[in-house]
């Protein structure tokens, strides 16, 4: 679809082909679309091109990830591993990457806590780019090794955590003409196709229960229920439940106080939600609002429990965070039929 982007600081507004992610101000850019266009039966990742910007993309398999009935009745899991690099991450990125690509760079750099750097080193080796990734002190050595060994990005280790390893990769795409990618508006965009193959599915769902780092993703998913509302797909909007740990949880403490998000040390083990002040945190807030849901949050040790039994009833593999929705549904037990993101599976 064709777009502009506008700052969601100061309102500027920029044609599509504005080369960055970011407003001249520094504030997150936001992509608008006149109409979107969805598909009357979308089931994967490019069905939803109508809901996404028009860019010059390699159409390589991704999304239409499973939606699997659960043990317990009336919950859903996406399953979110099933995307090439076992995260949501590549929905984003596959935009992302693309458009690097059609404004001319040779390099991509973001900040990661392993699972963006991972999908970002993917798509920049299908699009011929070089990838470069500012990844905090905490990240999972796993995640690095397949990283180095599959896809040849450049890593710098941050001492530090993501927030100062995503500072950096600001910093560096400035001063090196490199392309600033991560979680800015148009992994936003992609990202939100979880949201529209769900709903495709479930038109009916009563609560959306997602795992939150920077953010990303919640936002995302508000955006594709805005736009599934708009275009008459759904009646109401379902109640968006983010989850984070409790041992990183800034935006739970916002959510409970009403009021600004503050900065918190992440000591999660929990490393794809380890995010101390999220990018697109006050859009989560929003979301969350305007849906009348919640924000809460599950310990590691207990998202450690459901790593375990999320093996042993289904036999499949998800990192800590990945089960934190999981964690989250059993432990406050919403009505009605739930959708629990099952967001990655990199351990
Ligand atoms: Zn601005």
């Amino acid at each position: 679809m064709r777009y502009l982007l506008t700052c969601t600081r100061c309102s500027s507004k920029y044609p599509k082909s504005y080369n960055s992610q970011l407003c001249r101000c520094g504030g997150i850019l936001e992509v608008r679309y006149k109409k979107v266009k969805l598909p009357e039966k979308g089931e994967e990742f490019w069905d939803f091109e109508g809901a996404l910007p028009d860019g010059k993309y390699l159409k390589y398999e991704l999304g239409g990830t499973k939606l699997i009935e659960a043990m317990e009745k009336g919950l859903y899991l996406k399953l979110e591993t099933g995307n090439p690099t076992c995260s949501f991450k590549d929905r984003g990125s596959a935009i992302e990457v693309a458009k690097a690509a059609e404004y001319g760079y040779r390099e991509v750099v973001c900040a990661s806590t392993g699972n963006m750097a991972y999908s970002i080193a993917y798509y920049a080796r299908l699009y011929n780019l070089h990838a470069k990734v500012f990844i905090s002190k905490g990240a999972n050595r796993d995640k690095l090794a397949n990283i180095l060994s599959t896809h040849r990005a450049e890593l710098m280790i941050v001492n530090g955590d993501f927030t100062k390893a995503q500072a950096l990769a600001e910093l560096y795409a400035e001063k090196h003409a490199a392309f600033l990618a991560g979680d800015y508006c148009y992994r936003k965009e992609g990202q939100k196709t979880v949201c529209h193959e769900i709903l495709a599915k479930l038109p009916e769902v009563k609560n959306i229960i997602v795992p939150v780092g920077n953010a990303t993703l919640i936002s995302g998913v508000f955006k594709a229920l805005a736009e599934a509302k708009t275009a008459g797909r759904i009646r109401s909007l379902p109640y968006i439940i983010g989850v984070q740990s409790t041992r990183c949880m800034p935006l739970v403490r916002a959510f409970r106080r009403g009021k600004g998000i503050k900065y918190e040390k992440p000591a999660t083990k929990a490393d794809a939600i380890a995010v101390g002040y999220p990018t697109f945190g006050e859009q989560a807030i929003d979301a969350i609002s305007k849906t009348k849901g919640s924000m809460v949050s599950v310990s590691d040790s207990e998202m450690a429990a459901e790593q375990l039994r999320f093996m042993e009833d289904y036999g499949l593999v998800a990192e800590l965070a990945g089960v934190a929705s999981l964690a989250a549904f059993k432990k406050f037990k919403p009505r009605g039929t739930t959708v629990a993101i099952i967001s990655g599976g990199n351990v």
